[in-house]
């Protein structure tokens, strides 16, 4: 496990941040993280185009050039011993400087870049997710990989106390996301999902998902959909960069999907194809 911030590597227990770093005080920055295979990161491209647009919604004046930040996270991931799949995450705040809400001065104080890498063990892709659901009750800038997470870590605390594995989030009846996922559903042949926009984050899985049905002939519907619709779809599909693309079996203990499982599993294998095909040496 490596850690990294502003330039230093270290063992990631070693790492310190410093006190006046706004991420601390105001959760005032964004983050990004992918799975890692044979030290090559999966759609990095994506997650900095993403990083990238978060950074210009928050106003944060990073100037790291895209082949920069290519280089120090490649320098995180090659420190770190190898294996097979590793976690790699980081994030950018506003930057050290004495609290106080505006923006500090750009031209004292610049972003911060945190990194850290550590050992991933995928889910199998066999093993269905159990759901809890909850109101979504975050914020209208879902759409920004920022660092206030706080519903989401509740969302997610709430799941695992109940033995679930995702908390899947709906706005009264309009289903958004998962905590830390995006949700998707089969019905009839058609691959749904919900709209990108500031009730979502445009998720990168989510977005190799819609692709890959759409080469296998699938046709994929964006538009947002009820926990009623939810509830009876064919197939209940949840995607993260960490997990890829998990089947659900339940939802607050009531079984859901299981009802086309030849196309859940065409698009599984397609997606885990996908992944080895990009991160191969
Ligand atoms: N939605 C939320 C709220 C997330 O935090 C994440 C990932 O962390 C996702 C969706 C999935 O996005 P991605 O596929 O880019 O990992």
């Amino acid at each position: 496990e490596v850690g990294y911030y502003n330039g230093k590597i270290g063992p990631l227990e070693e790492m310190t941040v410093p006190m006046q770093d706004r991420a601390l005080y105001f959760g005032d920055g964004i983050y990004e993280a992918t799975c890692v295979a044979n030290r090559v990161p999966f759609a990095l491209d994506d997650h900095l185009d993403r990083m990238y647009n978060s950074l210009r919604l928050l106003e944060i004046p990073f100037h790291m050039e895209r082949d920069q930040v290519k280089a120090e996270l490649q320098r995180v991931i090659d420190a770190a011993e190898e294996s097979p799949v590793q976690f790699l995450y980081w994030q950018i705040s506003r930057g050290v400087c004495m609290r106080n809400h505006p923006f500090p001065d750009p031209e004292k104080v610049k972003p911060s870049l945190m990194i850290y890498v550590k050992p991933h063990t995928m889910k199998s892709m066999d093993k269905p997710y159990k759901l809890i659901s909850m109101e979504d009750i975050r914020f209208k800038m879902c759409n920004i990989k920022t660092l206030n997470l706080i519903p989401s870590v509740l969302a997610n605390q709430r799941a695992v106390e109940r033995g679930c594995d995702e908390a899947v989030l709906h706005r009264g009846s309009r289903v958004t996301e998962c905590a830390h996922s995006n949700i998707s559903m089969l019905k009839d042949g058609v691959l749904h999902t919900a709209p990108t926009d500031e009730l979502i984050l445009p998720g990168i899985t989510r977005k190799h998902l819609l692709q890959l049905a759409r080469e296998h002939d699938i046709p994929v519907v964006e538009k947002p959909f009820s926990m009623v619709e939810l509830m009876n779809a064919d197939e209940v599909i949840v995607t993260s960069s960490s997990a890829l693309c998990m089947k659900a079996e339940s939802i607050d203990g009531i079984p859901v999907g299981g009802k086309d499982p030849q196309r859940l599993k065409l698009l599984q294998n397609a997606y885990l194809e996908k992944f080895q095909r990009e991160t191969a040496r």
